[in-house]
């Protein structure tokens, strides 16, 4: 049974990063594609006025619930979500059982020459990890076929798609009928974490839920954008 819980209309699974990682696993057994998404405060503000991505968003198969802010929002309202459920920590424990299970992977955006590195680290990180292959993210909607058909050719148990949010979550939802593949997880920034070239927060950051203050700090030009945080709580508190 899927326990969800509904902040501003968007539905979160109410599940552990254990119980989510478990849930993944018995998807890659599956034989249809399933799509996994990691929305934050800010994404859930922006599907507030974009009903497509609402729409995609709801008919998600697994939606984590990453961001403090969204912890927040369930104490606030008394939601029960139990805990932070990072993509990026998600997709290291996958990343891992992949590499056990002999699963393959395709890791799709950034900018060139990105995903290319980020897959060096990871079959330098992940023993028997299969790197089925990659494509940078910065392509015309007219090359899209092309990519598609370059993915469905190696058909990857795992798609990884880093195209940035809400881009990634239209992306999967859009060829969710045409992958070839059993999994498929928006991840936002992780190709530039693996690739070196961004950092995550240390870990002092990662215990307080302060990620975000981190990535403040460090991308301050990312301020206007984190101004959705305070507004989605406000908004959270006056919902009935
Ligand atoms: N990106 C991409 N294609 C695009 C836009 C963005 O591949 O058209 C990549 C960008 O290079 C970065 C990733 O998407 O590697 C995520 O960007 P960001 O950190 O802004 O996204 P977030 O994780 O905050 O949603």
């Amino acid at each position: 049974m899927r326990n969800q819980v509904k902040i501003l209309g968007v539905p979160i699974d109410q599940i552990t990063a254990q119980e989510a990682f478990q849930q993944l696993t018995v998807f890659l057994e599956g034989d249809t594609l399933k799509k996994v998404y990691t929305p934050n405060p800010e994404i859930i503000m922006v599907a507030q006025q974009d009903q497509r991505l609402l729409n995609v968003l709801q008919e998600a198969d697994l939606v984590l619930p990453d961001g403090i802010g969204l912890i927040i929002a369930s104490k606030i309202k008394g939601l029960g979500l139990k805990e932070r459920v990072t993509g990026i920590d998600t997709m290291d424990k996958l990343l891992t059982y992949c590499g056990e299970k002999q699963k393959s992977i395709f890791l799709m955006g950034g900018k060139p020459g990105i995903a290319a590195l980020a897959c060096e680290t990871m079959k330098k990180q992940y023993r028997g990890i299969k790197i089925a292959g990659f494509h940078h993210g910065y392509f015309q909607e007219t090359d899209e076929p092309q990519i598609i058909e370059e993915i469905n050719q190696v058909a990857p148990d795992v798609l990884f798609v880093c195209l940035g949010a809400p881009k990634q979550e239209k992306w999967i939802h859009k060829y969710r009928d045409q992958l070839n593949c059993k999994l498929a997880m928006g991840v936002g920034g992780s190709v530039d974490i693996y690739a070196g070239t961004a950092k995550r927060a240390p870990l002092f950051f990662q215990r307080l839920g302060l990620e975000w203050f981190y990535r403040l700090i460090k991308e301050p030009w990312r301020a206007k954008r984190m101004a959705a945080l305070p507004k989605f709580l406000v908004r959270v508190t006056l919902k009935q």
